[in-house]
């Protein structure tokens, strides 16, 4: 599944090929992915002029002129191949097949006025495409409610203090509340958890108050959540380049995790010397090591 960082190579991947041209065309191949497509979807589309290509935790937004915006979320498969318009030499042939992608199931192609195409393909079709008026995006039942970005300087010590104040969840679910944080994923959270030493279990209410203890634990996870996503976007952005010398395909790359699907492996903190313990949270994997995470 896609988490927010590869949402955000995708952007990062389409922006320079989308932003500025027009979709000229519009081939949408079902009725539906994971909701019904909008109604006269690919005539809405027709003729307008991406203006720019934005992220919100894992929505791409693209806004479009005469005041209507493109929603677009990957679900569980969904990605991304850019067919230029001019294919260079390491790109002729069956490029995009290569990649993985089964052309039954590309389900919208959008051409566009540079020339390039660009193609949504997804197996298990858990991804969706929305048509929101831009004055009331906000409202949108996709993107209303969702807390602040885990990305950029908004996420501070203080801020987060606020949002776990008096809260009896664990650090680990509260983390996972697209409410409070919007876009962190289940492997993050572990990511983050780890490299500030505190413990899924903790309560979240902890890291709130007077205290300097509760502030320090405040800071670090903060700025732990701000350096694990910004480190996965800058791994995204060296593998997007890769990506579209081979087979024009965005979004899907490996990471080296420091404690996730780590199970019964030597922790990798230095000197720490503990062993990576998995226990279940909701209903999803938690990796931690209960010697250094606190
Ligand atoms: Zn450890």
């Amino acid at each position: 599944m896609p988490e927010l960082p590869e949402v955000e190579t995708v952007r990062r991947g389409l922006e320079p090929i989308m932003v500025g041209a027009r979709i000229v065309k519009v081939e949408q191949r079902r009725a539906d992915l994971r909701f019904a497509f909008p109604a006269d979807f690919a005539r809405r589309l027709t003729g307008r002029q991406v203006l720019t290509l934005a992220r919100r935790a894992k929505y791409l937004i693209a806004y479009l002129d005469r005041g209507e915006a493109l929603i677009m979320h990957l679900g569980m498969s969904g990605r991304f191949t850019i067919v230029p318009a001019v294919r260079s030499a390491a790109m002729l042939g069956d490029f995009h097949h290569a990649a993985g992608g089964d052309a039954a199931h590309d389900h919208v192609v959008f051409h566009l006025s540079n020339g390039a195409r660009v193609i949504y393909n997804d197996v298990r079709r858990f991804g969706f495409m929305a048509l929101e008026a831009e004055a009331t995006l906000a409202e949108s039942p996709h993107l209303r409610g969702l807390g602040i970005e885990p990305t950029g300087n908004a996420l501070s010590g203080p801020l987060l203090a606020e949002l776990f104040e008096g809260r009896q969840a664990p650090l680990k679910a509260a983390l996972l509340d697209q409410r409070l944080i919007a876009g962190l994923g289940n492997i993050y959270v572990c990511e983050a958890l780890f490299r500030a030493g505190l413990s899924p279990r903790r309560k979240a209410g902890t890291l709130a108050g007077a205290g300097r203890a509760a502030q320090v634990r405040a800071e670090a996870l903060a700025g732990a959540v701000r350096d694990v996503i910004a480190e996965a976007i800058a791994a995204g952005g060296s593998t997007l380049r890769d990506y579209q010398k081979t087979d024009g395909t965005l979004g899907y790359f490996q990471h080296a995790f420091q404690v996730y699907d780590r199970e019964d492996q030597p922790c990798r903190k230095p000197g720490c010397g503990g062993i990576v313990r998995r226990l279940v949270q909701s209903g999803r994997s938690t990796f931690y090591c209960p010697d250094c995470q606190r």
